[in-house]
């Protein structure tokens, strides 16, 4: 039943009290789900949609089949057993009786009484020779009289709801406006860009999506809502990064044969096809006056960091600064250590500012930068939130950046003296990003991959063994070192007196879970007697950590048992053996990145995971990390195990305002909309064309704010 259509119209803006039905108490309930005016409502779209059969006379209904009928309630009773029971009522209407039958339902007594008149939906089946239907659908109707219609067959649309607000009550005051709501409705496409790509009005949209007639158009209406939200999203970005690449300057570093030689000449070994690609990419991006910002992805391994290195040393070679930011303190000690030896024999001069060095160093390197004395600083992200100001920054590297890089490229941009100059900016990232969503988060940056491993590379064998095998992993282990191999264990906690944040805590006993300390006590008097054992995590300083790292890269230490610290970027390519205990605890992009701490040398890597997951997502995660080493394929599964949100993190999924794309499965709408958005641009790029108003106001409304767009209009 599609509602009657009304000649009453709503203007979308009257409040929500004026919808039929709506009194001041459910006015309430509908501002708890955020809906205050006509608008809201019919935007507050149905998550679903359930098949209303036509009603008919009980001597219509046929066996076997779904029917509706409607009628009186002549008798009630309770039938109780020893668990369940149920209850029983008989319905009759003109032509006939209809006994009906709820199991478990006992609470139904006191809903359902004789005289009463309802509806009910559900399977009639023949019993001997009655005609029953069991657990069906009810609904009470009111007195005869204000009783409503027969009702034909329908597509009920299912509304997230709250318990004082159930479904059918939206439902109902959403089927009163709707007509006289969306004839005001405006669209902000043009009709003629609608129809090549087949899209209904945006009216006919909101029509399909509250009252469609049939399936078909529930997915005409969200295949046009799904792309206006992805087109808005598309053309909020690409405005954004027009504007900057018009108002903002960068120095340009242009390069030639002989910088390129000299850069190259500090580089350990010699640039893979897959490095040079990315290199030349950024060399044309960095000779050029506007920001450059992109976004270089590579697997685990691939070998970001000389590549990060490339862009420091021409800003170098043009007498600028460059800046690496990385998420650890450990990584930032490593990028400091790295680079420093690459650089050793070179003018080039290098500052490590992280968290942990005491004030007075902060402050005398951070003059230092200041003044132009240092080429190069290394620290953590969280020197963009510092007071660091810089000389003349031209480059600033941000390392394996899993998240919206949207804020802190802001912030870099705070740290320049003048407003509108920027410097080129690189985004590193091995979470591997999967296109799609690259596309929507990373929509403003150019997108650079880094394909293939440094030649010599064999894949990281990955097994999952459960607990009672643990002793053969060790005997494995101890081998493998008398071998002269150096071996990494994992644990997701320090152990013992920690409440600290590195615990993952999913509610599990502590006592029952493995840690760093207890695992390290466990070995060292066990099967890794006699070997060279050492511990790394959060809780350890500076100068321990530094200390425990070079000693490990000098071979000094056969095992490191650590925690997640060395999740990202440590590279040590003696370290072939891996294990990971509670390795179910641990995300997929977690264990894919920690397996790529191994694998990297010539030595083909060997990684353990060991685990008794208590999920069937836990045991999907270890079977998918096991399968493949491919951390694009991982990502693509993880995708599909947890949703978009987590893997950018959920903060961040809180800012893509996508309430009904979903991907992968929308993907093909993306592309579209990103192709749109762009040629869009190119022909209108303020968006101030007369038969552009609606739009214009709509993204705005939207991004304006959020994005930062300027409104030239
Ligand atoms: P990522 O940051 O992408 O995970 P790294 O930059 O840490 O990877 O590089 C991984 C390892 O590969 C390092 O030990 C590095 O020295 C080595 N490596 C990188 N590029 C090459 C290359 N072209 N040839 C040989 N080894 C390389
Ligand atoms: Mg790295």
């Amino acid at each position: 039943m599609s509602a009657a259509p009304t000649t009453h119209t709503y203007p979308l803006t009257a409040p929500i009290t004026s919808a039929p039905g709506v009194g001041l108490r459910r006015a309430e309930a509908f501002q708890r789900l955020g809906i205050r005016c006509i608008a809201h409502l019919i935007d507050h779209l149905p998550f679903r949609h359930e098949l209303e059969q036509a009603e008919g006379a009980i001597a219509d209904l046929t066996p076997g089949h779904v029917g509706a009928a409607r009628g009186e309630i002549t008798a009630c009773r309770v039938v109780r057993k020893k668990r369940g029971g149920r209850f029983e009522a008989v319905l009759i209407d003109h032509t006939g009786r209809l006994d009906l039958v709820w199991f478990n339902q006992p609470f139904l007594a006191s809903r359902i009484m004789p005289g009463m008149r309802v509806r009910v939906q559900g399977k009639a089946e023949r019993r001997g020779p009655m005609l029953q239907m069991a657990n069906p659908h009810w609904e009470a109707l009111p007195d005869v009289g204000a009783e409503p219609g027969a009702r034909a067959e329908r597509l009920r649309p299912v509304y997230p709801a709250t318990e004082d607000l159930p479904s059918h009550v939206i439902d109902k005051a959403v089927q009163g406006v709707l007509h006289g709501a969306l004839a005001q409705l405006e669209d902000h496409l043009p009709e003629g860009f609608r129809r090549e790509r087949e899209l209904p009005s945006l009216a006919a949209a909101y029509r399909m999506m509250h009252a469609p007639e049939h399936e078909d158009e529930v997915k005409a209406a969200r295949r046009r809502l799904v792309y206006d939200e992805l087109l808005m999203l598309q053309l909020g970005v690409q405005m954004r990064r027009a504007q900057l690449r018009a108002m903002m300057k960068a120095p340009a570093l242009e390069t030639n044969p002989k910088i390129d030689a000299h850069i190259r000449k500090r580089l350990p070994f010699a640039l893979t096809p897959a490095q040079d690609h990315v290199v030349q990419q950024i060399a044309s991006d960095l000779a050029k006056t506007s920001p450059a910002n992109r976004l270089i992805q590579g697997d685990v391994g691939s070998g970001k960091t000389v590549v990060a290195l490339y862009a420091l040393l021409l800003a170098v070679a043009h007498g600028a600064q460059g800046v690496l930011l990385a998420p650890t303190e450990l990584l930032a000690e490593q990028h400091f250590h790295t680079i420093s030896s690459m650089l050793k024999a070179s003018r080039v001069r290098l500052a490590l500012l992280t968290g942990s060095r005491d004030a007075s160093t902060r402050a005398a390197e951070a003059e230092r930068i200041a003044s132009g004395e240092i080429d190069i600083a290394i620290g953590t992200h969280a020197l963009l939130t510092e007071h660091v100001r810089f000389h003349n920054l031209a480059v600033a590297i941000i390392d394996e950046q899993h998240r919206f890089g949207v804020h802190q490229r802001a912030a870099l941009r705070a740290k320049m003296d003048d407003e509108t100059t920027a410097p080129h900016t690189l985004v590193m990232t091995a979470t591997p990003i999967p296109r799609t969503l690259a596309l929507t988060v990373f929509g403003d940056l150019d997108v650079s991959t880094i394909d293939g491993l440094p030649p010599g590379r064999q894949p990281v064998a990955t097994r999952w063994v459960r607990p009672p095998q643990t002793e053969e992993v060790w005997d494995f282990v101890r081998t493998r070192i008398d071998q002269g191999e150096q071996a990494y264990v994992v644990l997701p906690a320090i152990g013992e007196d920690d409440d600290d944040a590195e615990l993952f805590d999913e509610g599990a006993p502590r006592a029952s879970l493995r840690s760093v300390r207890s695992t390290l006590a466990q070995l060292s008097q066990g099967v890794l007697a006699g070997k060279r054992l050492a511990v790394m995590h959060g809780r350890l300083s500076r100068d321990e950590r530094e200390a425990t790292m070079q000693r490990f890269r000098a071979g000094e230490i056969d095992c490191l048992i650590a925690t997640t610290v060395i999740e990202v970027g440590v590279d040590i390519p003696n370290a072939s053996i891996m294990v990971i205990d509670h390795a179910d605890r641990f995300g997929l992009a977690q264990l894919h990145q920690l397996r790529g701490r191994i694998g990297r040398g010539e030595r083909k890597g060997v990684c353990i995971l060991i685990a008794e997951p208590s999920t069937e997502d836990g045991a999907a995660r270890l079977n998918a990390i096991v399968r493949t080493t491919d951390g694009f394929a991982l990502a693509e599964e993880d995708l599909k195990l947890r949703g978009p949100g987590e893997l950018i993190g959920s903060k961040q999924s809180g800012q893509l305002p996508l309430r009904l794309t979903q991907l992968p499965r929308d993907q093909d709408l993306l592309m579209q909309a990103r192709r749109d958005a762009a040629r869009w641009i190119e022909q209108s790029p303020t968006l101030s064309r007369p038969e552009e108003k609606v739009l214009h106001t709509r993204l705005w409304k939207r991004y304006g704010s959020t994005l930062g767009l300027v409104d030239v209009a």
